[in-house]
């Protein structure tokens, strides 16, 4: 029997509940109120005519109906006077609103009519309280959505398993785990409501940090091999690449190097902003890992990625006897069958690809570094996975999100951190242009001498088809609207995720020829793509996206020398939206960025977002929520040195450690 049928029998219910990614009973208590409404008494109306005010019906409700939707009408009394109150399909009200009951309606005022959004047959004394509102979809409301929770919360009662050891419970005053879910669903007050967040909070981070650290202790226990190779050849390659490191480039070179002579496992964490050069950096450590007799394997998210980066070794090493393969999913079974023996007998000694290099048929003779790309869309579990695959695997990962150092420490406490913070030189910024438009009209001329002169152009959607719920616009019918335009003098290409991997792979293949010219795309887009020749960016209802989002998604143009242009569309009315736009034209560092996106969240969002593309945890903001982050990690640090002391904790922490599929859905 599946979870959910336990809490309704209904299946189109449990249909929408896994539509919203709530698959079990902990999915479902876990869905935590993303703000509180307080009810109390508005009246008078407030500026904007909101009301919140009891009275008792005087009249004989009338209803209208039209197709699915009714119109409830009816007289009430509020404080001596007669209003007229209006309330949509609401009907089966009705046998409920006789005469001379009382009502709590809250709604909006104008003159003496009132537009209700809810009216219950309780006094305001009976309805006053804290209730909670959840992200829910439509066909739910928040308070059948909360008595599923309760359901679920009774019948997981002896199942919901607390983290946090006793003593840390009493050191902090934290409420036990069920209380404390109980309170957050069915809320009291508002202190309790903290109170209760903050304890959850510290378990999820708790559980998260001990499995970090324990990462971070196994591997300091774990022998590795000290690689050999001569930094004379490593000079060499230097002088073959097309460009000289930056200070930083050289400065994370260093390190990797120095981390791979050493006798124990590089655990790296190699951060610096999009288009700050991380590609050549890993390509070294490969070369250096390559000199010293071992395999490489680079991994990517996605095999739009993978190939990218295949083409750029190839590039790299075009002057060297290494042997490069890409290995994704698209690959006949045959070319696999083959590339799977020469990765076994040594014959590749460098393979590029996607979570394919981890299955368990993928044997390497001497595997000695791991490199991923973007980590954070990687697990734990799957990082475990490719370094058990040798006996002395190094390994480096790599991110663009840009956070501040402490917090990558705390984040990513089992790996040492290099940072990349300036740009090669002689890289123009990104010049962003913000567009109070629904279309390309404003500068369409511009475009077109763009293209005239030769360049190529990203156009970003934030949809893939027309949707009548989501007002967007859509790649689809842009890719048409461009080729009916452009074609057949320029080639328009379209990119999204509902395309099979081959693909996308020859879509962006043909780009990256200049096969095609103009590239539409969803975001699929936004991970590490390099084009030198695309230098024009334009993204439709920018409004849509992260800060941090648009600025990756920029950082695909003005990779080489060239100019890059990203201009924004945005039909949006909202102030706080339009700041955002133009701070982005106004600014290019994407630490910068990330800050005054935390910073300009909206107050109301009790329990924050998690938008950030970096370690996601269900309840904790790991922005807001630092210092609780902080104090779990130093706890953390505590008790796995008590693990290797107190036979107490050993058992404790082994549940944890098994319970490993937590840590991996972080970073999923
Ligand atoms: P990211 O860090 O976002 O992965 P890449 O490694 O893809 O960035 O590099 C971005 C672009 O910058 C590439 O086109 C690369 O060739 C170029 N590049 C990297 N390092 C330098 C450098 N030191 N000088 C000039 N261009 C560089
Ligand atoms: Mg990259």
């Amino acid at each position: 029997m599946n979870d959910l049928s336990k809490l309704t029998t209904s299946t189109n219910r449990q249909a929408l509940l896994e539509s919203m990614g709530l698959h079990t009973l902990e999915d479902v208590y876990m869905h935590l109120p993303y703000r509180y409404d307080e009810v109390k008494e508005i009246w008078p109306a407030s500026e904007d005519g909101k009301i919140c005010v009891e009275g008792h019906i005087i009249s004989t409700p009338k209803i209208f109906f039209k197709g699915r939707f009714s119109r409830l009408s009816v007289k009430v009394k509020i404080k001596e006077e007669e209003y007229n109150v209006v309330i949509f399909n609401r009907h089966f009200l009705r046998p409920h609103l006789t005469m001379g009951v009382v009502v709590t309606i809250m709604g909006k005022l104008s003159g003496h009519a009132i537009t209700a959004s809810t009216m219950l047959t309780k006094s305001l004394d009976e309805m006053g309280g804290i209730y909670p509102i959840y992200s829910l979809k439509e066909g739910i409301t928040d308070k059948q959505f909360q008595k599923y929770v309760n359901k679920a919360l009774m019948i997981s009662s002896d199942h919901i398993v607390d983290f946090t050891p006793s003593e840390y419970k009493e050191k902090y005053h934290y409420m036990n785990k069920k209380d404390a879910l109980y309170e957050v669903h069915n809320p009291t007050q508002k202190e309790r409501i903290v109170e209760s967040l903050k304890s959850l909070k510290y378990e999820e981070f708790l559980k998260f940090q001990l499995t970090m650290q324990y990462i971070r202790v196994q591997r300091e226990n774990e022998a590795g091999e000290a690689k050999v190779f001569s930094h004379q050849d490593i000079n060499a390659f230097l002088k073959t690449l097309p460009y000289h490191l930056t200070k930083d480039q050289q400065e994370a070179t260093k390190a990797i190097l120095r981390d791979l002579e050493k006798p124990t496992i590089m655990y790296r964490f190699l951060q610096g902003d999009v288009g700050s050069g991380k590609t050549v950096v890993s390509s070294i450590g490969l070369y250096a890992n390559y000199l010293a007799g071992y395999q490489g394997a680079l991994m990517a998210p996605t095999e739009v990625l993978a190939a990218q980066h295949y083409r750029t070794l190839t590039q790299f090493f075009k002057n060297t006897d290494i042997k490069i393969a890409l290995l994704v999913g698209a690959l006949t079974p045959n070319k696999k069958e083959e590339i799977y023996q020469a990765l076994a007998s040594g014959d590749i000694d460098i393979v590029v690809g996607t979570h394919a290099l981890f299955q368990t048929k993928v044997q390497y003779k001497r595997l000695g570094l791991v490199i991923t790309d973007e980590q954070h869309r990687f697990g734990v579990k799957q990082r475990k996975a490719l370094k058990d695959k040798g006996k002395a695997v190094d390994f480096l990962v790599m991110s663009a999100t840009p956070i501040p150092r402490t917090l990558a420490l705390s984040l990513y406490g089992d790996m040492d951190v290099s940072t990349i913070h300036s740009m090669p030189s002689g890289r123009k910024p990104v010049i962003t242009k913000y567009f109070r438009s629904s279309s390309m009209k404003p500068f369409l001329k511009e475009l077109k001498d763009y293209l005239e002169s030769g360049g190529q152009v990203y156009v970003i959607c934030p949809a893939i088809e027309d949707n009548e719920d989501y007002q967007m616009t859509s790649a689809i019918k842009i890719a048409q609207g461009m080729a009916n335009y452009f074609e057949p003098h320029y080639h328009v290409g379209l990119l999204h995720g509902a395309l099979s991997d081959q693909d996308k792979n020859s879509v962006m293949e043909k780009f990256a020829a200049n096969q095609i010219q103009i590239l539409v795309s969803t975001t699929v887009i936004e991970v590490g793509i390099d084009v030198h020749n695309a230098n024009f960016m334009v993204i439709y209802d920018a409004e849509r996206f992260g800060m941090s989002q648009i600025h990756q998604l920029r950082g695909r143009v003005g990779r080489g020398s060239k100019q890059g242009y990203c201009y924004l569309l945005s039909k949006a009315t909202n102030e706080e939206a339009i700041e955002r736009l133009q701070f982005l034209e106004s600014h290019n560092d994407g630490f910068e960025i990330s800050r005054y996106d935390l910073e300009t969240r909206g107050p109301g969002e009790v329990l924050g977002s998690r938008q950030s593309g970096l370690a996601t945890f269900v309840i904790g903001d790991v922005f807001k929520d630092f210092d609780i982050l902080e104090m779990a990690r130093d706890d953390a640090v505590e008790m796995i040195e008590s693990y290797y002391k107190y036979d107490e904790y050993q058992s404790y922490i082994q549940t944890i450690i098994e319970n490993i599929k937590s840590a991996n859905d972080y970073m999923d």
